[in-house]
């Protein structure tokens, strides 16, 4: 279903309009956005199209231009292959009762990896999905392996109903060039240390194929009633884990070109450790897991100029949650602009609780209840986007900035993980 299509592009001249189901391109029908993808890369395109119950045929060109212009509507949940795993530190078992429902969707389908970079675990994968993910060369995908022996991993995903025999899947997919980004939520005491290393080890071998592993730290809520006991790391497992994973970087990349390996951004700030150079996250191919984002950032910020607004006082309240407000606030003192006074407020996360500490599960709730204890507020809140649900600008527990400015009698900002939406944001525009 087509949700817009820009003006001034292929799409556009052929007259496709929103709203539009895209039934077969080139005669091939279509089964998803995937296949919109594939069977639209050529140059002229035959489009069946069902407009209001009404079947036409468009016709379109590429020609020059990269992109078709035509955004398609996100898939239903319905639409969306689920997992029927019980990971034991599954977030969505952790959370709260009584949320929207799509926030309870357990998906793990293969083309949410490769359209938008979801971890998949593979474990329910049939065949003819697979043979699709190769002949249509699916790549890259994002794997959650979280341990390679196979009996580990069985109980890491909650006893699923297949094998959960993981490396003869990837080998597969690498002999047939797929690249896939792998996963490990770390799990003290259950898949750390020896297993750890096994499962790095064991992936190896399938670089370039397999081309990271990320290690990130497991978040667990306060919401874990009648779920498998877990911990989280303590501070000195996290100090030993960023030593190790340092030693492994050095040997893989005098063997593979590669750091191969690489730590959650979370575990780096948790042992009080320096962050690596930018240069070490080999291009940031998985920022968005958390893996080099505030090295991206705070370098950015540094080197973003920015003209300050001159001759006016600039007063903010700056959110963020409890784990990144200390760094945030050494970055904004950096900035020396006359007349911003701009502190950083460290928002704790009642709403999940437990280890839950980052900027983007920050609630409404957290954010109005912390605030209106703190009295002057300045002009503006500004708060991180990344705390509000993509396209639809509301916070996980459906509060949006409106409301909290409301109640909290001043303007309230989301600013975009970007270091000049910020410094943009703090100079009022
Ligand atoms: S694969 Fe595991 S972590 Fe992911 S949704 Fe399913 S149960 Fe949850």
């Amino acid at each position: 279903m087509v949700a817009t299509v820009r003006p001034r592009t292929p799409a556009g001249a052929a007259g496709l309009v929103a709203g539009d189901r895209i039934l077969a391109i080139n005669g091939r029908a279509l089964r998803d956005a995937i296949d919109f993808q594939f069977y639209g890369a050529e140059d002229r395109l035959v489009l069946s199209v069902d407009r209001d119950g009404a079947r036409r045929t468009l016709r379109l060109t590429r020609g020059a231009a990269r992109e078709l212009g035509v955004e398609l509507q996100p898939p239903r949940p319905g639409d969306i292959a689920t997992c029927a795993n019980k990971c034991v530190f599954c977030f969505i078992h952790q959370l709260p009762r009584g949320m929207r429902r799509s926030l309870y969707v357990k998906d793990d389908d293969f083309r949410l990896s490769f359209l938008h970079g979801n971890y998949i675990t593979l474990s329910d994968l049939d065949e003819p999905s697979f043979e699709r993910i190769l002949e249509q060369r699916l790549s890259p995908l994002y794997v959650s392996v979280h341990a390679t022996d196979p009996a580990l991993r069985w109980t890491l995903l909650g006893r699923p109903r297949h094998s959960a025999e993981i490396l003869p899947r990837l080998e597969r997919l690498a002999k047939a060039g797929i690249r896939v980004h792998a996963q490990v939520v770390l799990c003290p005491g259950l898949n750390d240390g020896p297993h750890l290393e096994r499962t790095v080890h064991e992936l190896a071998p399938l670089h370039p194929h397999v081309a990271t592993t990320a290690v990130v730290p497991v978040g667990l809520t306060r919401h874990r009633e009648r779920l498998p006991a877990l911990r989280t790391l303590t501070d000195a497992e996290a100090i030993a884990l960023v030593d190790t994973v340092a030693g492994w970087q050095t040997r893989f990349r005098a063997r593979l070109d590669s750091r191969f390996v690489f730590l959650g951004d979370e575990v780096y700030l948790q042992a009080g450790r320096p962050l690596p150079p930018a240069e070490a996250y080999e291009g940031f191919p998985i920022a968005e897991d958390g893996i080099g984002l505030v090295r991206r950032f705070e370098d950015g910020f540094v080197r973003t100029r920015v003209r300050p607004s001159v001759g006016r006082l600039r007063r903010v309240t700056v959110v963020s949650g409890t784990l990144y407000a200390p760094r945030l606030a050494r970055l904004l003192e950096g900035l020396a602009w006359p007349g911003l006074h701009a502190p950083v407020v460290a928002v704790p996360n009642d709403f999940f609780g437990g280890s839950v500490a980052v900027a983007g599960l920050l609630t409404g709730q957290d954010i109005q209840r912390h605030l209106a204890a703190r009295g002057d507020l300045g002009e503006a809140v500004l708060v991180p986007a990344v705390a509000l649900r993509d396209g639809e600008g509301v916070f996980l527990d459906d509060l949006t900035p409106a409301d909290v400015a409301r109640a909290l009698g001043v303007a309230v900002v989301a600013v975009g993980p970007d270091p000049r939406a910020l410094l943009r944001a703090l100079r009022g525009g």
